[in-house]
């Protein structure tokens, strides 16, 4: 396990949509070294289904995309930052044609647009119901045709290294081919390493979105923003095996959210019933589990026909036949799971940070433009857009004056255990809900109305025998603690006999128990404060552990769970994708 080190003028962590455009738009005289924690394909990207948002047809105009992203955003978005990118995105889907992306075209060859949720117009370019991965299939074989990039794949990024001007000039990694630990130096360090979903149990993200580049750039002085607005997507399916989304078209069409009476329970939360915004749906949800102390509810499509299921979601009848459920025939389990991070670290229009010579790129930044919660595709939007002007900004940028980096002081002593940290959380919004439009008074979790506590029918006879089968399989699975079963609780704040605790020792297992249950969709102040009491003491007693490998991921981890708690106890008030119950 020796040390070594090498340089290269650009090292970019993170080989998803927003290392890789990057990547690409840099100039062939640098040299450019992209790190993944994976082999490639990796991260979020090519898992990406809908596609990206940009003005492109002539009903449409720039104005109106900025609005649809600024109410989405429970108007917390910083609108330069909304013009700048959404001004950008026709371009940046120029530029996905010049790079070859097979995006859909209409029969006249015209690229096709679809709609959704929040957005009043078509505006989706896409690749069939599975544009990430179209994208990414189509722009990784260019990394390897140029000569100036070297990838290096199953590589962690584990310490930004400064020199003594303060800037940061390299980057400590641990490389599982070699199982050495080596310091990268580089003129310009790019932090595109994705999201942080999977610091919760049910999450639709890979394995690699830890939030790990977060707490790299806070520890390294960068400030951190907005980092409590979690989107939860609604309906995802609640089966063993990787979560697979559901998507919301389904409802769209006129899909049931069943109670386990088999009663529609969402128009007691909003009048818009299915159609409500999919953060209200999320959190209906998410109480109407809390009142049946279940771990899911159900969605009914059965009325929607065998010829339209099969017509316009082929994707999900087959995904739920491989789970033994017939969406044509059974009603499928469904819970909702942390999707997207609409915070991060905090750059300007160019990626830069607040720290020199680090950037970010990606959903690990917060540029400002999704504000308190996303719109749908305008986060591949962004990707390509930031990914794009970062390269400009670092091509254009001077070297980076190279000196001695600063000594790696301890890991764990690095990241205080206190409150004060650059965490820049803008003023606190008196507005309770982002919908201003709920028209019944929401009963999150707090007890329903009579309906709801009439006695359970056995809910098995609207399903296939094997699907029952199938179902009781993966709960009696999920209750042994299997991927979908960390945990029956959507974050309330509400104590549970499998609540952790610091008796737990630390974990990746006990962490994304406490953000599910404490940090999740529903939030209040005593859970806050419990989850960061425990994290607290995790942290404390990582930082007596000599450092290991495991020891130094599941500290960045710890510390990125604990910024965010701290910024969902910093709001008291709802917010978007952040919701306090009390
Ligand atoms: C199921 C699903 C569907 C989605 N659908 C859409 C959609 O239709 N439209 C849309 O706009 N958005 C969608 N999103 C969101 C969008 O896909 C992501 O926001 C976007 O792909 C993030 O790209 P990224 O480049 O920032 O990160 P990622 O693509 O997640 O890549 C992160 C990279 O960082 C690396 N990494 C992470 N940590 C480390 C570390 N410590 N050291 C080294 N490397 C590291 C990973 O290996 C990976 O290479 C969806 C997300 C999911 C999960």
């Amino acid at each position: 396990m020796q040390s070594g080190s090498t340089q290269t003028d650009v090292l970019i962590i993170g080989v998803g949509l927003a290392g890789t455009s990057l990547a690409l738009s840099l100039p062939s005289s640098m040299n450019v070294t992209l790190l993944s924690s994976a082999p490639v394909p990796c991260g979020a990207s090519p898992m990406a289904l809908g596609g990206l948002a940009a003005v492109l047809s002539a009903q449409d105009s720039l104005e109106q995309h900025i609005e649809d992203t600024l109410e989405a955003g429970a108007r917390h978005s910083d609108k330069n930052a909304v013009r700048g990118i959404v001004q950008a995105a026709p371009d940046a889907v120029h530029w996905l044609l010049e790079r070859q992306v097979p995006l859909d075209r209409t029969e006249d060859g015209q690229l096709h647009l679809t709609r959704e949720g929040g957005h009043s117009q078509r505006r989706i370019v896409h690749a069939a119901d599975a544009s990430g991965s179209a994208i990414m299939q189509a722009l990784v074989p260019q990394l390897a045709q140029a000569s100036h990039i070297q990838q290096r794949t199953d590589c962690l990024a584990l310490a930004l290294r400064r020199n003594e001007q303060g800037t940061v000039a390299g980057v400590d990694i641990y490389d599982k081919h070699t199982r050495r630990y080596e310091t990268i130096l580089a003129d310009h360090v790019v932090l595109a390493t994705g999201g942080l979903g999977s610091l919760y149990a049910h999450s639709t993200n890979p394995g690699s979105a830890l939030g790990e580049g977060i707490a790299l750039a806070w520890r390294a002085g960068a400030a951190i923003r907005d980092l409590e607005f979690v989107q939860f997507h609604p309906t995802c399916l609640h089966a063993e095996g990787p979560t697979f989304l559901l998507t919301e078209a389904l409802r769209g069409e006129g899909g049931h959210l069943l109670d386990k009476q088999g009663r529609r329970f969402m128009p007691d939360y909003d009048a818009r019933g299915e159609l409500a915004p999919r953060d209200i749906v999320s959190r209906a949800i998410a109480a109407q589990m809390r009142h049946e102390g279940s771990n899911h509810v159900w969605l009914d499509v059965r009325h929607l026909g065998a010829d339209t299921l099969q017509q316009h979601f082929p994707k999900a009848l087959e995904e739920g036949l491989r789970r033994g459920l017939d969406l044509r025939k059974d009603w499928v389990p469904v819970a909702p799971a942390a999707h997207y991070s609409c915070g991060g670290i905090e750059t300007d229009l160019s990626g830069r940070t607040t720290v020199a010579g680090l950037y970010a790129v990606g959903e690990v930044a917060c540029t400002g433009l999704h504000g308190a919660n996303r719109l749908a595709s305008n986060s591949l939007l962004e990707c390509v857009v930031m990914g794009r002007a970062a390269a400009e900004a670092i091509a254009r940028s001077k070297r980076t004056q190279r000196s001695a980096l600063v000594p790696e002081t301890d890991v764990a002593n690095t990241s205080s255990i206190s409150s004060s940290c650059s965490y820049t959380n803008s003023k606190p919004n008196s507005s309770s809900s982002s919908s201003s439009q709920a028209s019944v008074v929401p009963n999150w979790g707090l007890g329903l109305n009579s309906n709801s506590s009439s006695k359970p029918s056995p809910r098995p006879s609207l399903m296939t025998a094997a699907a029952a089968n199938a179902v009781e399989n993966i709960t009696t699975t999920n209750n042994k603690g299997c991927h979908h079963g960390e945990s029956n609780s959507y974050g309330n704040g509400s104590s549970s006999n499998h609540s952790p605790s610091t008796n737990n020792p630390p974990s990746l297992t006990s962490l994304r128990n406490l953000m599910q249950e404490h940090v999740g969709l529903l939030r209040n102040h005593q859970g806050l404060i419990q989850a960061l009491h425990t994290l607290d003491h995790w942290r404390r007693q990582m930082s007596l552990l000599p450092p290991s490998l495991d020891q130094r991921t599941l500290s960045l981890q710890l510390d990125t769970a604990w910024l965010l708690t701290q910024a969902a106890l910093d709001r008291p008030h709802s917010l978007g994708a952040h919701y306090r119950l009390d």
